[in-house]
């Protein structure tokens, strides 16, 4: 059962394959945001989350297998791999004074990260210009999910996530309002009151604005880390995979990332980068190392097959594309001394949806 470096190379190809369920255990979270239809497994300190459905997980030749003592990954029928499961958490169980279950207005994301979408709907989802990937408004409509969720919800279900299941971090995120400021000025109303009651580091997600203030505002409001998600650096990707973010060209998610990482600091500020888009690698490799530079981490993912989505079938990339990226982005990181672990919150903390951190270390 493996060296680490065996151990690492079998994350990334469980993120390429998925893995298919054979007794024992769920699928894991089925629709949604981030790690949708997926499973969370853990191998020493790494956490990843693996594709359970999709044209990959059924035709992988890994397979997981729990019999109520140990949790075991096969390839072809082979033992490879022992693996801790990420339990369904306490806090899914309870609900709020006038009746709403805490899992709709938060999710446990890894093993510590509490996450949540506080506004479930998105201006782009009607239209044609909805993110090919991104499956907030059918979690809407098969009701797992509030469509605001608020401050004081939010609040109150950290309270007890720290409580019951020893959550260390917040990752907000939203659906695209019709007048961006409203959707991040509640990101910052609902990051305060987390703060507010917990503590707890809180990361937001939101695209790029010009005005430094609204950055600066959310650090007033408790944020300590920010994301802002340009996906691919190749502006056809974009425009074909993400057609309403696309109308922001590249060069406001940069102007966006200086101005947050002067209010937030370097490795304080991510971008999340999907792989096997059709993107080119050499171009990928050169947009890294322009975030990387100024201080803002790159998190490289795989594609992820998403149920209902347009990418349900879509298979991701090849583990060896995924080595050969994470090594040079790992590498980057390193030499201009960025590292996931140095940052408060959020997605770069978690890392469950990538193995670029265990390529640092
Ligand atoms: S990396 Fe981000 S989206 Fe993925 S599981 Fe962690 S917090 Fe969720």
């Amino acid at each position: 059962m493996g060296s680490p470096l065996e151990t690492k190379e079998l994350m990334v190809e469980l993120q390429s394959k998925g893995i298919k369920i054979t007794q024992g255990t769920g699928k894991g979270r089925q629709g949604g945001a981030g790690p949708a239809n997926g499973k969370g497994l853990v191998f020493g300190k790494n956490q990843i989350t693996v594709p359970t459905t999709g044209e990959c997980a059924i035709n992988s030749h890994y397979t997981l297998h729990e019999d109520g003592e140990h949790s075991l990954i096969f390839k072809d029928g082979e033992l490879v791999s022992e693996v801790e499961l990420i339990g369904t958490p306490r806090f899914y169980a309870l609900h709020t004074a006038d009746g709403v279950p805490y899992n709709k207005i938060a999710l446990l994301h890894g093993r510590d990260c509490l996450a949540s979408t506080v506004i479930q709907t998105c201006s782009r989802w009607h239209g044609g210009e909805r993110c090919q990937f991104c499956g907030i408004g059918t979690s809407l409509s098969d009701n797992k999910t509030m469509p605001v969720k608020t401050p004081k919800q939010l609040a109150e279900v950290a309270e007890v996530a720290v409580c019951l299941d020893g959550v260390t971090h917040v990752t907000l995120t939203a659906g695209t309002t019709a007048n961006p400021l409203y959707g991040i000025k509640h990101l910052g109303d609902c990051a305060q009151a987390i703060k507010e009651a917990t503590g707890l580091p809180v990361h937001v997600q939101f695209e790029p604005v010009n005005d430094l203030s609204t950055y600066s505002h959310l650090k007033d409001c408790g944020v300590d880390t920010v994301g802002m998600h340009l996906e691919s650096f190749d502006q056809k990707v974009r425009e074909r995979i993400t057609p309403g973010k696309a109308k922001l060209p590249v060069s406001e998610y940069f102007e966006g990332f200086a101005k947050a990482v002067e209010v937030f600091g370097r490795n304080q500020v991510s971008t999340y980068i999907i792989i096997g888009l059709g993107e080119s690698l050499a171009d990928t490799l050169a947009g890294c190392i322009r975030c990387i530079k100024m201080g803002v981490y790159p998190f490289v993912v795989p594609l992820r097959p998403v149920k209902e989505t347009t990418f349900a079938n879509m298979s991701p990339p090849e583990p060896k594309t995924m080595i050969e990226l994470y090594t040079e982005v790992a590498r980057a990181l390193a030499d201009n001394g960025l590292r996931a672990a140095a940052s408060k919150a959020g997605c770069v903390r978690c890392g469950a949806c990538s193995v670029l951190p265990a390529f640092e270390r």
